[in-house]
């Protein structure tokens, strides 16, 4: 974090569109650099620790706009994080699992935030995100995946999560055993599974369906997953007859769907070939909507 004293898009007093305006941070570098620093070799990564090393308080808060946990905050030069407790007057991270973990995530995020100039940079970022035009829809969208980014490397280092795979139940209980690696981590459902998803190496994909039915971000997928010509869009929205909507229409009250193996194209109708079944699982994260993991399987090894 520095000054600045130019906007970044002013350069020997010319104006250089912004959105060309260089990126010098990697998301993933920063979150393990900040790491090494300020708690190595703890897990789960000590966020109070994390904060105190980059001097930004956390402040416990009711923050009453929806569907936001924490918030980066600057008063007279001074960063601070909000973080929202929902009015329990709680001056801590919940005691409640599920919302500790969520908590904890929004917190990452915002440290990444934080970490990065760019987004500090209140003139540019006006400039930036002015005008409802696409590029400031895709700059938007960029710079919260760079936070989400930080906020995984953060909270689920890759060379601590990747040996934990092994010990994923595919057969039976599957959420199970991803429920018990967010709880080591103390990360989300959603970022746990996505990360998972985008690691292991085998065609796989996680959606997060928002509470209007559509993924809104875009979906995490393995390397297989896109080797293998698969592809699910941001916005998609859930397909009929899958088991997906079956919870969507709140026609099981079941938190967790029983995994269902399913024709390829019900989830990917675009698709010609008829190679893979997919196995899909359904998870309800109540009024945050529905998380789907589907895991591909060729035919010929079905
Ligand atoms: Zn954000």
């Amino acid at each position: 974090m520095s000054d600045h004293q130019q906007p970044a898009f002013i350069k020997d007093d010319q104006v250089v569109n912004p959105y060309f305006a260089p990126i010098t941070e990697s998301a993933r570098r920063e979150a393990l650099r900040l790491i090494a620093k300020a708690c190595p070799s703890e897990l789960p990564v000590d966020l109070k620790k994390v904060c105190d090393y980059e001097l930004l308080p956390l402040r416990f808060i009711d923050i009453q706009e929806d569907n936001t946990g924490a918030r980066l905050r600057q008063t007279r030069g001074e960063w601070f994080i909000e973080v929202d407790n929902d009015g329990t007057g709680e001056d801590d991270f919940s005691q409640d699992k599920t919302k500790m973990r969520r908590q904890r995530f929004s917190v990452a995020h915002e440290l990444g935030h934080y970490k990065f100039e760019s987004h500090c940079d209140h003139v540019l970022q006006g400039a930036l995100l002015s005008g409802h035009n696409p590029h400031a829809d895709n700059y938007l969208r960029t710079r919260e995946a760079q936070a989400n980014d930080f906020a995984t490397e953060l909270l689920l280092p890759f060379s601590e999560l990747k040996p934990l795979l092994n010990s994923l139940d595919f057969k039976n209980d599957f959420f199970q055993s991803v429920d018990e690696i967010a709880n080591r981590f103390e990360s989300s459902m959603t970022a746990t599974l996505k990360r998972i998803a985008s690691i292991l190496d085998i065609p796989v994909v996680a959606i997060h369906f928002a509470p209007d039915g559509r993924a809104h971000q875009v979906p995490s997928f393995s390397r297989e997953f896109k080797s293998a010509g698969f592809f699910f869009p941001r916005d998609g929205v859930i397909p009929d007859n899958s088991y997906a909507a079956t919870m969507y229409d709140g026609k099981t009250t079941a938190q967790k769907g029983r995994k269902a193996y399913q024709d390829s194209r019900l989830w990917f109708p675009g698709r010609r070939k008829d190679d893979y079944k997919t196995v899909e699982w359904t998870f309800s994260l109540g009024s945050y909507g529905i998380l789907v993991f589907l895991e591909l399987i060729e035919i010929a090894e079905y």
